[in-house]
């Protein structure tokens, strides 16, 4: 079922419990109303009965008549009987209408009583006179009454299907006007495909409701698919040229050589290039290995003190790289607790190496500083050089996959490093902040979550 007649059935099913209520409501007072006035009416003629007949002691039959007539007006199958103390027929004979001792003898024990039998409505007195006491009984259909009841119950139902048509149309104009906002995001998404999804959908800045805020959140999502299909696309871009680069220099060595018969020294010649740049080649796949190990979900963690982990990292530094100029400036005053997080040991090794590393490369042997310090809830690593430094522009483009920038192309790089890094402390739900300046040198801080 479509939201709209779903949301139109809702408010008319809404609207009609509300209306019986209402209505039945009212019926019932008018009901009730109807009853206590007839009731007070044969109260009334049973009391006049009394007073006009009985209280002028022994009038005989045709007084009685002729007092009866005198009444404003007869009631529908009226009927009026009195009867004495010992339950007998005075003055008028029981006829078709008759009442039972047992009925009689609760008037007597109740003073006043009212009955119903079918439609019909009854009310006996008990009235004690000087000359005995008598009880008497008036019943009468209220067919005035009733005949207006039933009239109200007609309209009330015309009146009750009416309101549910026309609440349910007047419903479905609402749905349509609520939902309309929906229908125009869902036209405008249908034609947002793989090869447009530069496309956004329109948002109205001086509201702030609902759909505006479901606009801006798809917008948003839509920002992202966009970033990462132009990610993949260069990635996929640069790692091709990348592994074509060394593979057409071993063909290109490979087929020069080949083309005629060559000394022993040149085949020693082509054959060091061929594995220089199959290292190359190497050393490019086991990154992408390992950037692809920092995208799956790896949750191998542990608990690891940051200042171990830098030791043992400026050690393997010094002892593959022959570094000696990183130095490490570490607070004895911290809590151990304070900088203990939980993480993977192996590719949170790989990422900080990977800025020092960088910090040692593109500041040509000058000194690299490495602090591990913290606030309340993260471990910061704060590696600074005074080397190249880092154009404003390139500071978000440094973590995507094969990026260098224009001044770090004379240095040794593939440009995988930091997009390891960057996925690494992203695992860790951490992140990075840089400071640079062209010429001066760079900070980079990690911030890690403490465990
Ligand atoms: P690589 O170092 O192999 O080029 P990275 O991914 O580690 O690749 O770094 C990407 C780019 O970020 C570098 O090419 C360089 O332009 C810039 N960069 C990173 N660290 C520094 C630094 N400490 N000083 C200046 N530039 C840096």
């Amino acid at each position: 079922m479509k939201v709209k007649n779903r949301l139109s059935l809702q408010f008319t099913f809404m609207f009609a419990i509300l209306l019986l209520v209402v209505l039945t409501g009212i019926y019932v007072f008018v009901e009730h109303n109807r009853v206590k006035s007839f009731i007070t009416k044969l109260d009334e003629r049973a009391v006049i009965v009394a007073q006009f007949y009985l209280a002028e002691d022994n009038l005989s039959k045709d007084t009685f008549r002729k007092v009866s007539q005198k009444f404003p007006q007869s009631l529908s199958s009226e009927s009026i009987r009195i009867y004495d103390d010992k339950f007998q027929p005075k003055f008028i004979p029981e006829g078709s209408v008759g009442w039972k001792r047992s009925f009689l003898s609760q008037v007597v024990k109740r003073k006043i009583l009212h009955a119903r039998q079918g439609e019909m409505q009854i009310t006996g007195i008990y009235y004690p006179d000087n000359s005995g006491n008598f009880i008497i009984v008036v019943s009468a259909i209220d067919e005035r009454g009733l005949q207006d009841m039933e009239q109200l119950r007609l309209i009330i139902s015309v009146f009750f299907i009416t309101s549910l048509f026309i609440t349910f149309f007047i419903g479905r104009v609402f749905a349509n006007i609520s939902i309309f906002p929906i229908v125009k995001i869902t036209d405008n998404l249908k034609r947002i495909r793989a090869s447009s999804l530069h496309h956004r959908l329109p948002i109205n800045i001086s509201k702030t409701d609902e759909i505006d805020n479901l606009s801006s959140t798809i917008n948003q999502l839509l920002e992202h698919l966009e970033q990462s299909f132009e990610n993949q696309k260069s990635f996929v871009a640069n790692a091709s040229h990348e592994l074509r680069t060394p593979i057409t220099s071993i063909l290109g060595e490979a087929e020069i050589t080949l083309v005629k018969e060559r000394s022993p020294a040149e085949y020693k010649h082509t054959l060091e290039e061929i594995v220089s740049s199959v290292e190359r080649l190497n050393y490019i796949i086991d990154s992408l290995m390992e950037l692809m190990q920092t995208n799956l979900d790896n949750k191998d963690f542990q608990l690891i003190r940051v200042d171990e982990l830098i030791w043992e990292i400026v050690d393997e530094l010094a002892f593959r790289t022959h570094v000696e100029n990183i130095k490490v400036a570490y607070d004895f005053t911290i809590e151990q607790s304070r900088i203990t997080l939980l993480g993977n040991r192996q590719l949170l090794f790989i990422a900080i190496s990977n800025i020092l590393k960088n910090a040692v490369k593109f500041s040509e042997d000058k000194e690299v500083y490495c602090t591990v310090s913290n606030n309340n809830s993260h471990v910061i690593i704060t590696i600074k050089d005074s080397g190249i430094g880092i154009a404003e522009s390139d500071l978000n483009k440094i973590f995507q996959p094969f990026y260098r920038s224009s001044n770090a192309m004379g240095f040794p790089g593939y440009g995988i490093g930091l997009s390891l890094t960057n996925n690494v402390v992203r695992l860790h739900n951490g992140s990075i902040n840089i400071k640079s300046e062209l010429g001066q040198g760079t900070v980079f801080q990690l911030y890690l979550p403490l465990s």
